[in-house]
């Protein structure tokens, strides 16, 4: 049987339209939430991604603003830059747009940036929370015992810890919105980046999952893949998950993001209106063969990728909620 597609629009939908409300009461209060983005660079691509993050907020009502700097700047003159909006009293939160100029370490500017700013969630001590995700019991109560009745729904609605990394974040709540009983389940994460894969594999710990971590040092992907009930790849590897590598039912979430060139019927790339190959965005499962095998799964794009802004914006609402008390 086919496999229920995630909408990973309508799930980001959902948590934006809740984030306007509670913009709309930190407003009410006089607290102006704002998203403060560092760039110093001329990329065209990045411009538009800024541009885009810009319309993005006003949609829900944040305060979005460039922190410009020359694409000659050093890292010394970007850390200060970050240092006077970790000071602003009016900056809720705190992004560095990519690509940085050569020689700045976008790693240590990460850590620059005040935890309670870190809309990222990358800072070591947003990490930490991740490691610190509420889990509220020490296994599922029995019957009878408290908590055992509303199991399911309670424990789908555990806190999340904020700020915490976007994108795992943003796959987990996906998760959580299928309803499913995370409880002792077998979780696969392929990929072990302090961005994606890491945070991802905790915060299905915080569930109870038990988990695997799979890396390019593992030795046999498949093995491993073929146990989960809830495959979470991030990767960065197109194809790099077939159909038969995907147990029956399971939930697959696709982290992964890869440009490809287009192919036709007739196995050749697909030019564009330049002559060049025309390119797609494809994640690292195989998502036709994938889904005849899977329970749920995310397309990509369409899947994560929305999640990973609705995250960033609710890390920054956090952010403003914290600094207002
Ligand atoms: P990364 O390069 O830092 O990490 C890649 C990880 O995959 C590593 O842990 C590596 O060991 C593992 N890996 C690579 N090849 C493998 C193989 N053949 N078998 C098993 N493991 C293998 O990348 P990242 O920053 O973690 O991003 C991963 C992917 O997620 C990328 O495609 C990126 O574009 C995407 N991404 C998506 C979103 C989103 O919003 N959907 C956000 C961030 C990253």
């Amino acid at each position: 049987m086919a496999a229920q597609i995630i909408d990973g629009e309508a799930v980001a939908a959902q948590v934006t339209t809740k984030l306007k409300e509670e913009v709309a009461q930190l407003k009410a209060k006089g607290v102006q939430p704002r998203l403060s983005a560092v760039i110093a660079t001329d990329n065209k691509g990045a411009r538009i991604y800024a541009s885009n993050q810009a319309k993005t907020c006003q949609e829900i009502g944040l305060a979005y603003d460039l922190c410009e700097l020359p694409p000659t700047s050093t890292e010394a003159e970007v850390i200060q830059a970050i240092q006077k909006l970790n000071a602003d009293p009016k900056v809720s939160g705190i992004i560095i747009q990519m690509p940085l100029p050569d020689g700045v370490d976008a790693r240590r500017l990460q850590m620059m940036i005040a935890p309670g700013k870190d809309v990222e969630g990358m800072n070591p001590a947003n990490q930490g929370r991740v490691v610190y995700a509420p889990q509220p019991f020490y296994r599922k109560p029995k019957a009878g015992e408290p908590g055992f009745d509303n199991w399911l729904e309670a424990s789908l609605n555990w806190p999340l810890p904020a700020p915490a990394p976007c994108t795992p974040s943003g796959a987990m709540m996906l998760i959580r919105s299928l309803k499913q009983d995370l409880y002792g389940k077998e979780a696969v994460v392929v990929g072990h980046s302090e961005i994606v894969g890491k945070p991802m594999g905790l915060l299905l710990v915080a569930h109870f999952c038990t988990t695997t971590w799979c890396h390019i040092a593992t030795r046999d992907l498949a093995a491993h893949t073929r146990q989960a009930d809830i495959l979470c790849v991030g990767a960065g590897k197109a194809g790099l998950i077939k159909g038969d590598m995907i147990k029956p039912g399971a939930i697959v979430i696709d982290i992964g993001i890869n440009r490809i060139p287009e192919v036709g019927a007739d196995g050749k790339p697909v030019l564009n209106d330049k002559g060049k190959p025309k390119m797609k965005t494809v994640g690292d499962v195989d998502f036709d063969k994938a889904k005849e095998v899977a329970g749920w799964i995310t397309p990509v794009p369409g899947g994560v990728g929305p999640m990973t802004v609705a995250m960033l914006l609710r890390n920054t609402v956090e952010a403003a909620k914290a600094q207002a008390k």
